[in-house]
């Protein structure tokens, strides 16, 4: 047994994910297969969160099953998401481990038991370290309580269970030794970290004990669910250094009634008190949310009623979907998916224009300005970085400057990114939050 393959699909937790059972695997004296059929151990990190991914992991199940029919002596892993273990493993009697929901965190161990790799491998953690990125996704909490009718994570991930903060605290130590600058602390509904744990702890109080981690520039967390988000999280990405002016908050729907039947718990109002306090303590904040359009039942007067919202609200980034049914949720059983694919897609269109229109005016305000910027790899041969607010930012330069944050003058905008060029180079320190005009 000593190499493996690691196929990952779906959101910033499943590569973190990946990432660590990559990590203790190498640490177990296996390396990186560079291709499937050269594996020993194969896992797949699932994600069925929409009909595509689960499509694609269905493809490569049948990948898997094609590669161990080579291969018999392969051992296959299949984590993250999965809708119904049982009926997975009837269709794909030779995986040989599949994740319950809600076993995610202890997926490694059961890994390690499986391959019998502790009577194989003797344990060394300073073995096969390997570079980072400048920027790491440190899951902190898994699962959700909570019941939107559309949503399948609570039954593909389970309850909620969060990592105790010192366990989070030396996984961010250990990445900033190696060379990390930038973490982003990953949940699916983030700001109830820590309320399973005793004694309690809040997601405000893990900030405040990452802001003093040395060597570590910013610190970033999502995704945020507007009911649980705290005053005293507010204060905290206001006053810790390292926390970036960056919230993830999804509002899905600017109709009461809308959100009502999405079982939400709340409503436009509240969310718009929230950003009211973000933007008093911040005006410079930069705020993404996502948007689902065609909800079983959304009338067109309902639909105006969110374009309204984005009117007002003026976010940076709008992540919009077309409603489809995931079976097993209350909207697939209990509501009639009753909106046209067409009239689907043409609010989808609608909403992807007015944003595109927002957003080329809330970037100009970026023209001139000299603004901090992580620089974090190239791409086309330019580096590119992000803001402090999460604009992307391309320049070009001859220095090395993977993991600097620079200050970078924007000589132009574009609505999804800006250009710009170097003028000064940081030490490795936290940047300072940087002042915008307030929103008009
Ligand atoms: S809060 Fe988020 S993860 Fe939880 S059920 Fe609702 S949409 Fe799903």
């Amino acid at each position: 047994m000593s190499t493996f393959h690691i196929w990952s699909i779906g959101c910033q937790m499943n590569t973190a994910d990946s990432r660590r059972i990559s990590e203790s695997l190498e640490k177990y004296g296996l390396t990186a297969a560079d291709s499937l059929g050269r594996a020993d151990v194969a896992v797949l990190y699932s994600c069925v969160v929409r009909q595509g991914a689960e499509d694609r992991v269905h493809g490569h199940l049948q990948k898997l099953k094609a590669a161990k029919a080579q291969r018999p002596g392969m051992k296959v892993i299949v984590a993250g998401c999965v809708t119904n273990p049982v009926g997975w493993r009837k269709r794909y009697p030779f995986v040989d481990l599949i994740a319950e929901p809600g076993q995610d965190l202890s997926i490694r161990d059961r890994l390690l038991d499986l391959l019998d790799l502790g009577e194989r491998y003797r344990f060394d953690p300073e073995a096969a370290v390997r570079l980072p990125g400048i920027s790491e996704g440190v899951t902190i909490h898994q699962g959700c309580n909570r019941s939107c009718t559309y949503c399948i994570v609570p039954s593909t991930r389970g309850g909620e269970r969060s990592r105790a903060p010192r366990v989070v605290v030396d996984e961010v130590h250990q990445l900033v030794a190696r060379g990390a600058r930038e973490v982003v602390l990953l949940s699916q509904i983030v700001e109830r970290y820590g309320r399973d744990l005793r004694p309690r702890v809040l997601l405000s109080e893990l900030l405040r004990q990452l802001n003093a981690v040395e060597g570590l520039a910013r610190i970033r967390f999502l995704t945020s669910y507007p009911g649980d988000f705290g005053q005293d999280l507010v204060d905290a990405v206001a006053e810790l250094p390292k926390v970036c002016e960056d919230i993830n908050l999804p509002i899905q729907a600017g109709d009461d009634e809308t959100l009502r039947r999405m079982k939400r718990g709340y409503v436009v109002d509240h969310y718009r008190q929230l950003i009211h306090r973000l933007r008093a303590r911040m005006p410079e904040i930069g705020l993404q949310t996502d948007v689902i359009v065609g909800f079983p039942g959304e009338t067109e007067a309902q639909f105006q009623n969110t374009l309204a919202m984005l009117e007002e609200f003026r976010f940076d980034v709008v992540h919009v979907a077309m409603y489809s049914p995931r079976p097993g949720t209350v909207a697939a059983t209990e509501l009639v998916d009753d909106i046209p694919r067409e009239e689907k897609r043409r609010r989808l269109h609608d909403v992807e224009a007015l944003q595109k229109r927002i957003a080329t005016t809330i970037n100009q305000r970026y023209l001139g300005r000299t603004v901090d910027v992580l620089v974090e790899g190239t791409a086309k041969g330019r580096w590119y970085g992000r803001t402090r607010t999460n604009k992307l930012v391309h320049f070009g330069d001859e220095r090395p400057l993977a993991g600097q944050v620079v200050d970078a003058r924007i000589t132009s905008t574009e609505p999804w990114f800006l250009e710009g060029e170097v003028v000064a180079v940081h030490e490795a320190r936290p940047a300072a939050p940087m002042r915008l005009p307030v929103l008009a």
